[in-house]
Parts: structure tokens; C-alpha cells; sequence
């Protein structure tokens, strides 16, 4: 260490706190409500975000984004929003960050909460039973955390999206983050948009653009395609709720059933038929995107074209334009056509593996290269619960690299999330007290009737250890297949290197 490091970190300004928490995303906020649970009015949380304030990527994203499930369900533990809407209505952007504001205001009424917006973690390290954090702001000054506990909530760490880097001087590409396309500049012309992507994002591009551009001419580029979830059978409405769709815990935990690592285009195949919903004819991807069939008819009737391929260039060639494909396949354009990039928000950010628990126990790590469950909301939630009831090391719960397996199957992934969440939730199940389940706002079974639900929870508590059997035989199928990262941790190595999952003879 050089004299000039000793004095920078003399003077670098320290603050101590109970639990710090990186990330104020919806992960990070579930994990805050939570440690507001077991700590007192005494203690403190510092809550650190490198954005300018809470709400995650929905500070950034696009400003036509919608909730597409019914936004009771996305909240902190089971704060409930104030927008005084109908149950199922889809917030809007602006929405959903005035709920996590008062989400951040709940809490505060429990638990000292100190913000650090602006601040980038950029480091941690663990000593003596002290985590010491080191973050910088975005002006340079650099500041230490001292904490008992620290909560790494990165979860999906979306960023918004850049335009595609293509050569053609004729066409306009943007992506959703960089042009609204209700503004004034695509409202100005009437030249084609030619969506790339076929996830949810592409469709809320489409279905923004169709709806308020009647008769303009949109085309779909949707790579191996994607289906969805049909919203009017995972949230009927009104009286429907009573005898109509689907309990989604039983969907959940059928899919799993059916699923043994091995046979995901089966599973794909009778999970779409029943329950899907899609606008491009094959769909190779599907990651709990919901649509309802009013959505995907109004996209699937209006679309000029469809193209099932992967857009490399859109190139100016002999006075012409065309798009080149991967597959070598070309198609001409006219010029002043949109290009609008909706490919590629889940790519983790830059972070390297971090275990989802310490050796120490003081560090849990909620991420996509560790992920635990499907949904970010759920991770942060029942993660820390097991943090603090001390739980975290003492039950073999499998972690899963996303990323890693995304990169290798596309179509094994969503099979292998519920094969995780199925396993993983009955092994917390059986370690947590009922109150943390009793006070789950997250749990999209609270859409229906008691009638509806109480069965779907009975069954749950009567299966879920036999079947815990199965999704780990399926989970360690996948690993074997695949050779991703997937399986339980190994407690007693000391080193990261070590901390690999490995195969397991415990359930
Ligand atoms: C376009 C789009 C639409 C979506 N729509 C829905 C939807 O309708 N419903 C739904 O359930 N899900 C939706 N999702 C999935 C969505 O990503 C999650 O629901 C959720 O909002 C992600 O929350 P998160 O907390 O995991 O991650 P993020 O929202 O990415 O939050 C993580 C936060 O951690 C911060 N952070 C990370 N590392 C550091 C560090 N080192 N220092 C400081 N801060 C750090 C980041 O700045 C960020 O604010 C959508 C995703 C996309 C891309």
C-alpha cells in the first residue's frame, strides 16, 4: 500500500449500520421489508443503490412498460398499494415507482433506513464478523460501510437497452430506452418499425406502436420465438375467479412434476397448449411472460410479417436496404424504417459468481449467477427470512447459474426455475414458521377465492416432501446435461473456487 492509500483510506468517511443492503430493486426492497421484521426501531439499515433512487431497473426502463401481472403482487412482502385501481390493473411505470416510494416509507416507520442513492458498491470483504463495504459515488468520492450483515441484492441488475449497432445510414435504430414510441419522433413519421425480439418487451413495443399508430406497418424479427402465460387463465376476472383458470402454485408444481431434466420439449408442448398464448409460429423460449389473448390477437392481426430468425445488420447495398439474418437470409426494407431494439435486458450485469450465502453466513448474495427462485420478489423475500432465522448454511437448498444455463439451452431453462422454486420451497418450508408464509403478499394464489386457494395450499403441504425427491433428481439431471453450475452448496470448503455446487446425496 502506497503512502497516498494509506491517507485515502484514512480519510474516507465510515458509517456503521445493523444490515446494509445493495440494490433497491424489487429484490432489495423485499429483503428490507424483511430485516424490518426482525430488527427494532434502534437499529439500522443503510440501503445503497447506484441509481438515483428506489425502484431498480423501473427507474430506467422504457415509459411505456407495464406490470403484466396485477400489481398487488408486486410489492414489498405484502405492503398494499394505495393507487385505489381495480385489482387487475396493470400499473404503469410511473406507477410502480410511486408504490416502491411507499413501499421505502412503510418500512421507514419500523426501522431506521439511511439512503445512499448515487452510490456504487464496488467491493466487500468480510473480517472478524464485520463486513466492510467500499462504494463510490458517481463524482468519485469513495465512502466504507461497516455492517454485521450484508444483503448483495444486484437481482436481475437490468440495464436499459441500447440501440442495435447496425451499418445502414437509411434506417433510424433505437430501442425502447433511448425513444418512446408514443413520442414525438416516431408520431412525426410513418415510415415501418421493425420490432426485434419476441419476449415481453417486443410485444409491449408492438402492441404500443399498433395501437396508437393505426394502420402503420409493423414487423416482428423474433429469433427462435416466445409464448406466454394467458393472463385470462393465471388472473380471471370478477365472478370468473370462482370456477375459471388456473391456481398458479398447482400449475407450477404440475409443470415440475412433469418435468425430469430430460424432456423439456414435452413439457413445452403441453404447458403452451393449455395455458399459452403466442404470436409467432414456433416458440422456442418462454421466461413468465404474460400476455392476455386480447393482447396477442390485437399483435398477431396486425403484424405485416414475421420473421423467425436472429437480425445481424441491416445493410445499404446497390441503392438498396435489406436486413441480413443469421441464418445468411436477407430482406429488403424501405428506407426510414425503425429498427427498435428489444433483445437482451437479462444479461447480470457485470458481477462476478457470488455463492447466495457466505462461509461466514454474513453475506447473502441475491443474483443471477446464484438465483435460489424464479422470481427476484420471492428470492429476496424468503432468502432473508433464512438469513435471519440463522437458516441459511444449516438446509441444502440448490443454487442455480441462470446465465450459464441460458447460454446453453434457452428451452431447458424455464422448467429447470420451477423444478428450483419447488425444491427449494419445500425445503423452506419446512423451516420457517407459518407466519412467513401467512404473510407472503407475493403468493399469486391470494388472486382467487378461498375456496379455490385453500386446496391448492393443502395439496402443497401434503406432496411437497415426496416430490422434493424428484425436482432434485431433475435439477441434478440438468447440471449433468448441461454442465451448469446447479446444486447445493459445499459448506465445508473455505475458498470461492471451492464453493462450486456439487452433486448432492441429500434431500
Ligand atoms: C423490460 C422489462 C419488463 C419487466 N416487467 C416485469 C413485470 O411486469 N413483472 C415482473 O414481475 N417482472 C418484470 N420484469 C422482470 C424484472 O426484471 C423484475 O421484476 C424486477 O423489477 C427486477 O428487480 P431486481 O431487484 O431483481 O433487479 P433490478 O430492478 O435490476 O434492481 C437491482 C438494483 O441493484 C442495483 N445495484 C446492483 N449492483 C449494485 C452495486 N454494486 N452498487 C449499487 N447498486 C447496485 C442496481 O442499480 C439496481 O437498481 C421485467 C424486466 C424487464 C427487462
Amino acid at each position: 500500500m502506497t503512502t497516498s492509500d494509506v491517507s485515502s483510506e484514512m480519510s474516507t468517511p465510515v458509517q456503521t449500520c445493523d444490515v446494509c443492503i445493495v440494490g433497491a430493486g424489487i429484490t432489495g426492497m423485499n429483503a428490507l421489508f424483511v430485516a424490518s421484521r426482525y430488527l427494532n426501531r434502534d437499529q439500522k439499515v443503510i440501503l445503497i443503490d447506484r441509481r438515483s433512487r428506489v425502484g431498480g431497473m423501473w427507474v430506467d426502463t422504457y415509459d411505456y412498460v407495464r406490470l403484466h401481472q396485477p400489481h398487488c403482487f408486486f410489492t414489498a412482502g405484502n405492503i398494499a398499494w394505495t393507487l385505489g385501481q381495480d385489482r387487475s390493473h396493470l400499473a404503469t411505470k410511473g406507477e410502480v415507482l410511486d408504490h416502491f416510494q411507499h413501499c421505502l416509507e412503510v418500512i421507514k416507520q419500523r426501522v431506521q433506513v439511511d439512503e445512499l442513492f448515487g452510490w456504487a458498491m464496488e467491493s466487500h470483504t468480510e473480517s472478524d464478523g464485520i463486513v466492510r463495504i467500499t462504494c463510490r459515488s458517481a463524482d468519485g468520492r469513495s465512502q466504507v460501510v461497516e455492517t454485521k450483515r450484508l444483503i448483495h441484492a444486484s437481482g436481475a441488475a437490468v440495464m436499459p437497452n441500447d440501440p442495435l449497432d447496425i451499418s445502414s445510414e437509411r434506417v433510424r435504430s433505437v430501442s425502447p430506452d433511448s425513444c418512446d414510441m408514443r413520442g414525438p419522433e416516431m408520431a412525426a413519421s410513418d415510415t415501418p418499425v421493425w420490432v426485434i425480439g419476441g419476449g415481453k418487451t417486443a410485444m409491449d413495443t408492438a402492441h404500443a406502436v399498433i395501437t396508437r399508430y393505426p394502420g402503420r406497418e409493423v414487423n416482428l424479427v423474433a429469433g427462435s420465438g416466445t409464448y406466454f402465460l394467458t393472463r385470462d387463465l393465471a388472473f380471471p376476472n370478477g365472478s370468473r375467479r370462482w370456477w375459471d383458470g388456473r391456481v398458479l402454485s398447482t400449475l407450477a408444481a404440475d409443470t415440475a412434476r412433469r418435468f425430469d431434466g430430460t424432456n423439456e420439449a414435452a413439457v413445452a408442448d403441453w404447458y403452451r397448449a393449455k395455458y399459452g398464448t403466442w404470436v409467432t409460429p414456433e416458440t422456442g423460449n418462454y421466461l413468465f411472460g404474460v400476455l392476455s389473448e386480447a393482447e396477442s390477437s390485437t399483435i398477431a392481426t396486425a403484424l405485416n410479417s414475421v420473421v423467425m430468425d436472429h437480425l445481424v445488420d441491416a445493410a445499404d447495398r446497390d441503392g438498396t436496404t435489406e436486413l441480413v439474418f443469421r441464418s445468411g437470409s436477407t430482406t429488403p426494407i424501405s428506407p426510414g424504417s425503425w429498427i427498435v431494439n428489444c433483445t437482451g435486458y437479462f444479461n447480470g450485469g457485470d458481477q462476478p459468481y457470488e455463492p447466495y450465502v457466505s462461509d461466514s453466513g454474513a453475506v447473502l448474495s441475491l443474483n443471477l449467477s446464484s438465483i435460489t427462485m424464479h422470481l427476484p420478489s420471492y428470492t429476496g423475500y424468503f432468502m432473508t427470512h433464512l438469513l435471519f432465522l440463522g437458516a441459511l448454511r444449516d438446509i441444502p437448498l440448490y443454487e442455480l447459474d441462470w446465465l450459464e444455463l441460458r447460454s446453453k439451452s434457452n428451452a431447458v431453462l424455464p422448467y429447470t426455475l420451477l423444478a428450483l422454486v419447488q425444491h427449494n420451497l419445500s425445503l423452506i418450508t419446512d423451516s420457517v414458521p407459518t407466519k412467513v408464509l401467512l404473510d407472503c403478499g407475493l403468493d399469486f394464489d391470494r388472486w382467487f377465492p378461498p375456496p379455490r386457494r385453500l386446496p391448492a395450499t393443502a395439496r402443497f403441504l401434503l406432496t411437497h416432501r415426496r416430490d422434493r425427491e424428484h425436482h432434485r433428481r431433475t435439477l441434478d439431471t440438468v447440471r449433468e446435461r448441461f454442465g451448469a453450475r446447479c446444486g447445493p452448496l459445499d459448506h465445508t470448503a473455505n475458498t470461492t473456487s471451492q464453493r462450486s455446487p456439487t452433486a448432492s446425496t441429500t434431500a
